[in-house]
């Protein structure tokens, strides 16, 4: 298959306080801690990490709770949705799932061939479980309160809603090696053969409608690059697209490398690094996610960095 090592690579949200974050991510949704840390741009904000059980790329949700986040809703020029595979046998677990811990859930509908279920985590942020059975051969957390068959398999898609999609398209296409695939009405799919993490959803939107970030605002959206040298030469894409885009520079985040741009139509970009991924910074995978981590360059100020943080029972 074509383009198997691209895609999505990571999402990143902001959230409100941090342990309904944490509560809402593990314990009901079932997904993995993978890494806890801090905003490397603002220290005293927690960045907390979810993912599949290996915490793969294309898996991994994060986020940076700010406890006095207001909701804001979304708009367009950004990314509004979240979806996670599941294989379809999991449909009926999920309705009950959802109703016992008195998740909000809109009606299911058809998109693409497929069932989608939405719901909304406890700052609004708009998820989907797309039931999938491709999904089935994918891993999830086996070690997490959801039985195994029934795990979230890592990310089917995101939403773009955009007042204007071709540019998107353009460096969907020659920079992240997407492909045009479906379109339905307003929505039109992008792909890559990889099996995790593989689509992004434009939807065209008539009227522009910019909206402020708060909680359950999706702050950018990262996608995946093989290693150093394949970094350099996407971010050098993005300029020669001339699409008057300037990329920062390539910028160590310790357990990836990222380049960050914003897109005409409004959406925070990243590409990623797939190594070294959130397994390098621990001896055994089995203690991933289970306490603060900080890059080298702040672990002499890790007890000022704790005490600035909420409390997180984890
Ligand atoms: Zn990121």
């Amino acid at each position: 298959m074509k383009f198997k090592d691209k895609g999505l690579h990571h999402i990143t949200v902001i959230a409100g306080p941090a342990q309904t974050n944490y509560d809402f991510y593990t314990r009901i949704l079932g997904l993995r801690m993978v890494l806890q840390s801090v905003n490397q741009d603002d220290t005293g904000t927690w960045h907390l990490f979810y993912a599949n059980g290996s915490g793969e790329p294309g898996s991994s949700l994060t986020f940076f709770p700010f406890r006095h986040a207001s909701r804001t809703g979304t708009g367009t020029g950004e990314a509004t949705t979240v979806s996670f595979a599941v294989p379809t046998a999991s449909k009926t677990f999920w309705i009950d799932r959802f109703r016992e811990f008195d998740v909000p859930v809109k009606e299911a509908f058809k998109r693409f061939g497929l069932e989608v279920l939405p719901f909304s985590d406890p700052d609004g942020l708009q998820l989907e479980l797309v039931f999938d059975d491709a999904a089935k051969e994918l891993p999830g957390w086996d070690n997490g309160p959801v039985p195994s068959e029934h795990t979230l398999r890592g990310f089917w898609s995101t939403t773009l809603r955009l007042t204007e999609t071709e540019t998107t398209a353009k460096i969907l296409q020659e920079v992240m090696d997407f492909e045009p695939a479906v379109t339905e009405e307003n929505m039109h799919l992008f792909r890559t053969g990889s099996a995790i993490g593989n689509a992004v959803l434009l939807e065209k939107a008539e009227d522009s409608n910019m909206v402020h970030p708060g909680r359950g605002t999706i702050h950018h959206v990262a996608f995946r690059a093989r290693d150093r040298k394949d970094l350099e030469l996407m971010r050098q894409k993005v300029i020669d697209l001339n699409l008057n885009i300037q990329p920062t520079p390539v910028i160590d985040r310790h357990v990836f490398e990222s380049v960050y741009f914003r897109t005409p139509a409004g959406v925070l970009f990243e590409i990623a690094t797939d190594p070294p991924g959130y397994a390098s910074v621990v001896e055994k995978e089995e203690d991933m996610g289970k306490e603060l981590f900080l890059p080298p360059w702040l672990e002499p100020k890790r007890s000022e960095i704790a005490a600035k943080l909420d409390p997180l029972e984890a």
